[in-house]
């Protein structure tokens, strides 16, 4: 009863019949043509039980990145596999660790394993490594490190991975979950798969819910190493990932074009509504991911939970960050273009309200 349940982004608003959802980070062009396709052919078959290795699907990825299909295991989305890491590794008197504004999803999955979340502070909203490193104590089992971070949109460079996995003890298990890897093109950033290569002790999470846009189908994949993909493939449900989505995440992940074409749209746009949103004077914290995390002033009627109301009232809904210890913010989903000059055009209307009186 201590675990708060996570709340997802709002989808629906009363009284307005075509809403801009711009809270869930969901792919802002929608799924691989390919992909649907692939789903509308499996319709047919859906009396069969789907194959519970997802034989095919590691096959795919591990061509595709260039692992080791026997060290992947594919989740109901990562959310799953973050879950049933703690379910396998942790219990009372245990202690996760994870970084001050890191994935909500990280607390309620070491709760409902019995043992204790605990943060470490950030410096100017990026996880610090010497915070994480002086926050263990003999308790500490397990460390959860989003990389790109969401809420936030920042990220640690590998060199900076590297040393955090470095300075933990070689029991205790780091899970870099890279939900948003896909979308980061700065060079000095790695998903952390030679990690995993390098020791028995580190664990990368990947989804299909963010750039590939399947998130309405759950699937998410571990690259492990080989003691831990053996674990999980114990502590699994059978049958955990359903036919449709390996069927959807096949095809997406063959559909090199949507994917370029996805990835294309979110270099044009980030820094469009990055910019658009600085130039009102709001702080737009530097995102390498599909959102970004804009920060209010404290003034009355100028505050996010002010502007939050505001595009609400014209039909956007964006993520207010409360949860997150973060209520001066809120985060934005890159939307389409239109979505984007949107929430652009409510926001300068935002900022310019009440500036009479
Ligand atoms: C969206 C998200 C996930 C969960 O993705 P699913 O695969 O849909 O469960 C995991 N981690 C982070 C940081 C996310 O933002």
């Amino acid at each position: 009863m201590d675990i708060r349940p996570y709340v997802g982004g709002e989808s629906a608003l009363e009284g307005v019949s075509r809403v801009i959802k711009l809270s869930s980070n969901e792919g802002a062009l929608g799924p691989s043509p390919k992909a649907m396709a692939a789903l509308a052919e499996l319709g047919p078959e859906s009396h069969r039980y789907p194959d519970g290795g997802a034989t095919r699907m590691r096959a795919a990825l591990a061509a595709h990145y260039g692992l080791d299909p026997d060290r992947i295991v594919c989740g109901a989305g990562s959310d799953e596999l973050l879950g049933l890491l703690c379910r396998s590794y942790v219990g009372p008197g245990d202690e996760v660790l994870q970084s001050e504004h890191g994935f909500l999803m990280y607390a309620i999955a070491a709760k409902a394993s019995g043992a204790t979340p605990v943060k470490a502070a950030e410096i100017d909203l990026v996880a610090s490594v010497d915070n994480l490193l002086a926050a263990v104590t003999p308790r500490t089992k397990v460390v959860f490190l989003a990389n790109p971070n969401n809420p936030t949109g920042t990220y640690l460079p590998t060199a900076e991975v590297a040393r955090l996995r470095a300075g933990l003890r070689d029991d205790i298990l780091l899970v870099l979950d890279a939900a948003y890897a896909e979308f980061v093109t700065a060079e000095d950033y790695s998903c952390g798969n030679e990690l995993v290569d390098q020791g028995d002790n580190t664990v990368v999470c990947r989804t299909f819910s963010k750039i590939y846009a399947l998130g309405g189908l759950r699937l998410g994949w571990a690259y492990c190493p080989a003691v831990i993909a053996d674990v999980l493939n114990r502590t699994r449900n059978p049958f955990n990932v359903s036919a449709a989505a390996l069927a959807a995440g096949e095809a997406a992940l063959a559909d090199g074009d949507h994917f370029a074409r996805v990835k294309a749209h979110n270099d044009a746009w980030r820094p469009w509504l990055t910019d658009k949103l600085a130039g009102l004077g709001l702080t737009v914290v530097p995102s390498v991911t599909n959102f970004i995390l804009v920060r209010f002033p404290q003034q009355p009627g100028k505050t996010a939970a002010d502007a939050d109301a505001f595009l609400r009232r014209r039909g956007v809904i964006v993520r207010a960050m409360a949860g997150y210890g973060l209520g001066d913010s809120l985060r934005i989903t890159i939307g389409t273009g239109e979505e984007n000059e949107a929430v652009a055009a409510a926001l300068a209307a935002f900022v310019a309200s009440g500036a009479e009186g």
